[in-house]
């Protein structure tokens, strides 16, 4: 599917029990020719209320962390595995997530993105690999069908442990330069 019929089909869709409690689909914000793309868990309150991923005090610290490195919202694409908030935010179930998974698989196929950053280990599970682990492995490179992809820490994780902060400053700064090496129309700050 292109994206607006994609766009349309996520926001009709009724292909889990996600659906039943959801007041907004979060199909995903950003530049729909983005080099970068961040995959998050699923919404959370505040996505569920305004339709959009990352709003909350987690999606300002998304923002801080990409105006670390000098990356803009508008220049990359931010879209989550599950498309509908889980109820009081637990984590989303397997079924859901393969029920939802394909959206992304077709997000990605229309964006053909150079660089895949996961938000947080389950995002980082569903895309990297099974086994993933979010404290041995934030900040690696992985490649991926020949997408390289790496996950840093959750924003609501460097909420709750703001000693996760200066790991991440590296990760960052190892994503800046990976942009560098692959993009060529990412702007990016000095
Ligand atoms: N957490 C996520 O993983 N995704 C969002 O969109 C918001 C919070
Ligand atoms: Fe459909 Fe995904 Fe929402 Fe489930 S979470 S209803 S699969 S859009």
């Amino acid at each position: 599917m292109q994206w607006e019929e994609l766009e349309a089909t996520c926001k009709a869709c009724r292909n889990c029990s996600l659906w039943e409690t959801r007041t907004n689909v979060v199909f995903g914000v950003g530049s729909r020719k983005a080099e970068v793309l961040f995959i998050g868990e699923g919404p959370g309150e505040n996505e569920d209320l305004q339709g959009e991923p990352f709003v909350g005090r987690g999606g300002k610290l998304l923002d801080d962390m990409m105006g670390a490195i000098g990356l803009k919202r508008q220049d990359v694409y931010i879209a989550n595995i599950v498309k509908c908030r889980p109820p009081q935010n637990r984590d989303p179930l397997n079924t859901e997530e393969d029920a939802c998974i394909g959206y992304l698989r077709n997000q990605v196929a229309l964006l053909r993105p150079k660089i895949i950053v996961c938000l947080g280990r389950i995002a980082a599970m569903r895309v990297i690999s099974e086994d993933f682990k979010i404290t041995r492995d934030h900040g690696k490179w992985f490649d991926k069908n020949g997408v390289q992809v790496m996950a840093l820490f959750h924003p609501a994780a460097l909420l709750r442990d703001p000693r996760k902060k200066p790991d991440t400053f590296l990760d960052l700064k190892e994503l800046q330069a990976k942009i560098r090496e692959l993009c060529d129309h990412t702007p990016l700050a000095d």
